[in-house]
């Protein structure tokens, strides 16, 4: 049968939502650790928005967002979908659909791009044309656009102002975080990590609650390089993890998980809970902070400009400028880390992962996370920062397919790395996490020999270490920095540094 389409494509607009409507619209939003949305909902508070963080994501979502838009999309884009409409479904049945479409609107991250990033509000869109909420409005902040001021009776304003001060509460939740994971695996008292970053990021929260409404465009940038406020926020916080007892003589597999942004990121049913079931079977975990996803973000940019040296006359000028930003992002995250005694660790060199990903992969191909992927797994091996990589792409994902194919000849050159691709369809838990229990069965065995390798180093016995450790409790105090001797894991670097030695 012939079908013939009539309909040309038409990039989506939504109603207008203006600005005397905001105190009677609640923003939506979510796809981001609890920490971060926990802070970006003071921050769309401070800026005079009533805000609401979605429900958390739950396996029915993924199957929902499926039925609802396309099933052949990545998980990714099913699971937002699907827990963007399961809670506006819920609320139609509450209060109606024409009320619901009133009350409220989503704000989420767009992109025009290689991959279905550039296509999410098409899945949204379906989805509630399917649920018959058409006159629901998404608004997109794009990711590349530092300033998207609107006019001034636009509804939602994505200016300079907000979007610098979410910059600042993901470096926050990202060193709140890697202070958590770094801490909670040796905690005597069981649950008193998750306690304390619980406060911490309240403190956070009040912090960014109480921060200027609103700035002109120079004021506020001015105001973010130099304000406190958020580092002495942070300096508060690691009062409540100041009390944490630790073991850090407990012998564990260093695993640092990689892949595609939210995936990664995420820490619940959409990656398998694989932080938590990861900690559960004896590791400790490197989570994937965001910011080094910003960073590469600027670094890829740079290499844009570069491209066009010679060509365009701002070319050189644009890049100067851009890594200027990049040194004060990297400087900010910096001053949190210093807040938090410098504990959660810094972010990698983008020009060293540019050049060890180099002889596998373009840099300039972008979409997942490019040649990021290959350069953080090739800096963990060699660099001794983790005994395995979990990498967690999503199904129907062609960027990290890509990115994974090359994996193949990174595992050829190095061939002792342990390195467990994790194709995340979303409702296959079993078979994921048995795949990565063969490779961390082997980082466990890897741990033990290196600990025993960091003893005999050392010239200690273990008892003789646990001594020495109980004479200096700064080793395990939550704020000590483990020094790196030499060692991926954390007991044989502390065990290195009883015995002055090193690997
Ligand atoms: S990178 Fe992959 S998973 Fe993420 S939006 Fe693009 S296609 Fe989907």
């Amino acid at each position: 049968m012939n079908r013939i389409v009539n309909d040309t494509y038409r990039a989506y607009e939504p109603r207008p939502f203006t600005a005397d409507q905001r105190k009677d619209v609640t923003l939506l939003f979510g796809g981001v650790t609890w920490r971060a949305e926990q802070l970006l909902e003071g921050l769309f508070k401070s800026a005079g928005y009533n805000a609401q963080r979605l429900p958390d994501v739950t396996v029915e979502d993924l199957f929902l967002g499926r039925e609802l838009a396309d099933v052949g999309q990545c998980c990714p884009t099913a699971f937002t979908t699907g827990n963007l409409s399961s809670f506006l479904k819920q609320e139609a049945k509450r209060i109606g659909p024409q009320e619901v479409a009133e009350k409220y609107v989503y704000v989420t991250a767009g992109a025009c791009g290689s991959c279905r990033f550039g296509q999410y509000h098409q899945s949204y869109e379906l989805a509630l044309k399917n649920l018959g909420l058409e006159a629901f409005r998404l608004f997109l902040v794009q990711q590349h656009e530092i300033d998207q001021s609107k006019a001034s009776d636009a509804g939602l304003q994505t200016d300079i102002h907000l979007l610098l001060s979410t910059a600042l509460g993901m470096m926050a939740a990202d060193a709140i975080q890697d202070l958590e994971y770094q801490l909670r695996p040796y905690e005597v008292q069981p649950g008193a990590t998750n306690k304390a970053a619980q406060k911490a990021v309240t403190e956070i929260y009040d912090a960014m609650l109480g921060r200027p409404k609103t700035l002109p465009k120079w004021r506020s940038v001015g105001w973010h390089l130099f304000t406190r406020r958020f580092t002495g926020a942070m300096r508060r916080a690691r009062g409540y993890f100041e009390g944490i007892q630790l073991d850090r003589l407990r012998v564990k597999p260093m695993v640092k998980i990689t892949g595609e942004f939210y995936l990664a990121t995420a820490e619940g049913v959409q990656n398998y809970n694989m932080h938590s079931w990861l900690e559960s079977e004896g590791a400790e975990v490197q989570p994937a902070p965001m910011v080094v996803w910003f960073d590469y973000l600027m670094r890829y940019g740079g290499q844009k400009l570069e491209q066009r040296f010679g060509v365009n006359k701002n070319a050189r000028r644009n890049f100067a400028m851009l890594k200027l930003g990049q040194r004060v992002f990297r400087a900010k995250y910096d001053q949190m880390r210093k807040a938090l005694g410098g504990v959660p660790r810094p972010m990698p060199d983008q020009d060293e992962l540019r050049k060890l990903a180099a002889p596998f992969f373009d840099n300039m191909i972008n979409g997942g996370e490019g040649d990021l992927l290959i350069g953080k797994a090739i800096w963990a091996h060699t660099r001794k920062k983790a005994h395995m990589v979990c990498e967690l792409s999503p199904y129907a994902c062609l960027p990290n397919t890509m990115s994974i194919g090359a994996m193949a000849a990174v595992q050829g050159a190095y061939p002792g790395m342990l390195y467990a691709p994790i194709e995340v369809k979303g409702d296959s838990d079993v078979h994921a996490l048995s795949r990565c229990q063969m490779v961390l069965t082997e980082a466990k065995t890897r741990a033990q020999d290196e600990f025993q390798a960091a003893l005999a180093a050392a010239g200690l016995t273990l008892d003789e270490a646990r001594r020495r450790a109980s004479d200096r409790p700064e080793v395990n105090a939550p704020f000590w920095k483990v020094p790196h001797r030499g060692a991926a894991g954390t007991a044989a670097n502390v065990v290195l540094e009883l015995g002055n030695a090193s690997l």
